[in-house]
């Protein structure tokens, strides 16, 4: 079978979650044996996400092969379970990139270098390169941004040229959104006519039309919409706002989203998807009655989307150990010695949240130096973990000014440093230490009884490091390095063996937790989590 490309816009609005609806499809195929993988292509001109900051984009996900991505790639993984890389992440600033330095190699000699065809050819590869290396039955191609918009031009072009190139090979699945009017209590689908007339306009006829709306859209409506698109009246499907994110794929599949898709790449659906596994963890959701209260403290509290993945980490944890999550965002600029107890104090276990610099981190030492006192189970990840350092070292090792020097460059303590490697480092972008590094682990500490084994592999991005000269004090003193690069010996994971559950970690475990593979780390901190909650409630019953 030739390599199938699937392509899924937007319109109307952003965030209608093509992401999830590219993962969910995703997630179908897979389960019907198919090799799938996603990728997304970006339209912003920025090389990679790395640089921006969360308030413009969200969480910066990190790929094994240290790529620093959009977080969509984050849901392709967790849904899919299969690893992305660089080269499942292409944005506007990469294109352009690649086709300047060709001009400046002389690969385009004698002409003139332009946006078609040149900038749309270098789409295409891109397009192709996961295809081509055989490895897939399916390339789902998510373009992001809505369409209309000028940036997304020369991609929907490349969309078009693709479609008539390789005729049955490709599809296009397109998203709008259907608001509901509530004075006139009605849905509304003429946003979803005009959006499939730009489609059409750039020379696009979508196969398939997705919904997004919250209210169920009637099946005579949904034959409107078909008519007046030019798509056959099975193929225009709903997506209703769902309890959770997870739900989708079976929503999906209710509605014959996979079979549809199939049929429309000249494929004869053999049987169902296997879902089993799938439906474990949805059963889980469902079945989950009590629930375990975690508190995030971070500086990004009024913007979820900065922390996705440990989100949804916690949100898997927290389903297989049969509870319901309530994650509360705590702001670390807020948090002072006098408010902490009763912010922290219904919380049965704490994170510390990953970031750079130095708005909101003396919360952070707040909150750690309040948990640490009253034996809350603690995880620190990232400045996080640098944070528990800092705070033992202040409040435990009398060494009360010590710091990282990200955020004090002259401390005398500075038990976190920034690393050798990037002392000469002058670029921004793409330069921290990023992706998936080896790290082992001290037999019989907490954190190897977590994992179960002495060695993982966990994805990096940070620029500062453990302070390697500490390390006696910090072991004396009773913080233990349990964790280490076996090459370099950095310092990967720190814990206080004595607390119910203490631990800090410089990789982001929650880039690798997956629906089918949760993070081993995760799940041990929300188990001590509810045991805390539990002796806590039976210590006071009445609260
Ligand atoms: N700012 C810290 C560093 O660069 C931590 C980074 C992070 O939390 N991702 O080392």
């Amino acid at each position: 079978m030739n390599t199938k490309y699937i392509f899924v816009t937007g319109g109307v609005v952003s965030s209608l979650g093509k992401g999830i609806i590219s993962s969910s499809l995703a997630r179908l195929l897979l389960s019907r044996g198919y090799r799938v993988t996603i990728q997304k292509f970006d339209p912003y001109i920025n090389i990679d996400p790395g640089t921006l900051n969360p308030y413009e984009h969200g969480e910066c996900y990190v790929t094994v092969d240290g790529h620093e991505a959009d977080l969509d790639l984050g849901h392709y993984e967790r849904f899919t379970n299969i690893r992305t890389s660089r080269a499942n992440n292409v944005t506007t600033g990469r294109v352009y990139q690649s086709v300047i330095d060709k001009e400046r190699r002389g690969d385009y000699l004698g002409k003139t270098v332009q946006i078609i065809p040149h900038i749309t050819d270098e789409i295409k590869r891109d397009v192709k390169l996961l295809g081509n290396t055989g490895d897939y039955d399916f390339v789902i191609t998510e373009i992001g941004g809505t369409v209309g918009d000028i940036e997304s031009t020369p991609y929907l072009e490349a969309v078009r040229q693709l479609k008539w190139e390789m005729g049955d090979d490709v599809i296009s699945i397109h998203l709008t959104y259907v608001p509901y009017i509530r004075a006139a209590k009605e849905l509304k689908t003429k946003p979803t006519q005009h959006s499939v007339k730009q489609l059409q306009q750039v020379g696009i006829q979508p196969d398939v039309l997705v919904l997004r709306t919250e209210h169920d859209i009637p099946a005579a409506m949904r034959r409107k919409v078909a008519q007046f698109c030019n798509v056959a009246a099975d193929a225009v499907i709903q997506s209703i706002d769902a309890p959770t994110i997870y739900q989708v794929p079976l929503m999906m599949h209710e509605q014959k989203f996979d079979e549809i898709v199939l049929r429309k790449l000249g494929i004869v659906p053999q049987g169902e998807p296997d879902l089993k596994a799938w439906n474990v963890f949805l059963d889980k959701i469902a079945g989950a009655q009590e629930v375990v209260n975690i508190g995030l403290v971070g500086k990004y509290v009024e913007l979820q989307d900065a922390y996705k993945s440990i989100g949804e980490s916690l949100f898997q944890a927290a389903t297989y150990c049969d509870h319901r999550l309530n994650l509360v965002y705590i702001h670390s600029e807020k948090l002072t010695d006098e408010n902490v107890e009763e912010r922290l104090r219904d919380m049965d276990g704490i994170i510390i949240a990953p970031g750079f610099g130095q708005r909101g981190i003396e919360g952070k030492f707040t909150a750690i130096k309040w948990c640490r006192e009253h034996d809350v189970p603690t995880f620190g990840i990232c400045l996080g973990m640098q944070c528990m350092v800092i705070e033992y070292a202040r409040n435990v090792l009398g060494m009360t000014d010590a710091n990282s020097t990200e955020i004090d460059t002259k401390t005398p303590h500075n038990v976190i440093d920034l690393m050798e490697e990037q002392k000469s480092i002058t670029n921004m972008g793409g330069t921290m230490r990023l992706g998936a590094y080896d790290c082992e682990l001290r037999p019989g500490s907490r954190a190897a009884k977590a994992y179960g084994t002495t060695t993982v592999s966990e994805r990096h991005r940070h620029r500062f490091e453990f302070n390697e000269e500490f390390r006696r004090r910090f072991e004396e003193g009773g913080m233990q390095c349990v964790g280490q690069n076996p090459r370099t010996k950095l310092v990967e994971v720190v814990e206080l063996p004595e607390k119910r559950w203490f631990i800090g970690t410089q990789y982001h475990p929650e880039y690798q937790s997956t629906v089918l593979n949760p993070n081993p780390l995760f799940i041990d901190f929300v188990k001590a989590a509810i045991a805390y909650g539990r002796e806590k409630k039976e210590e006071a019953p009445n609260k």
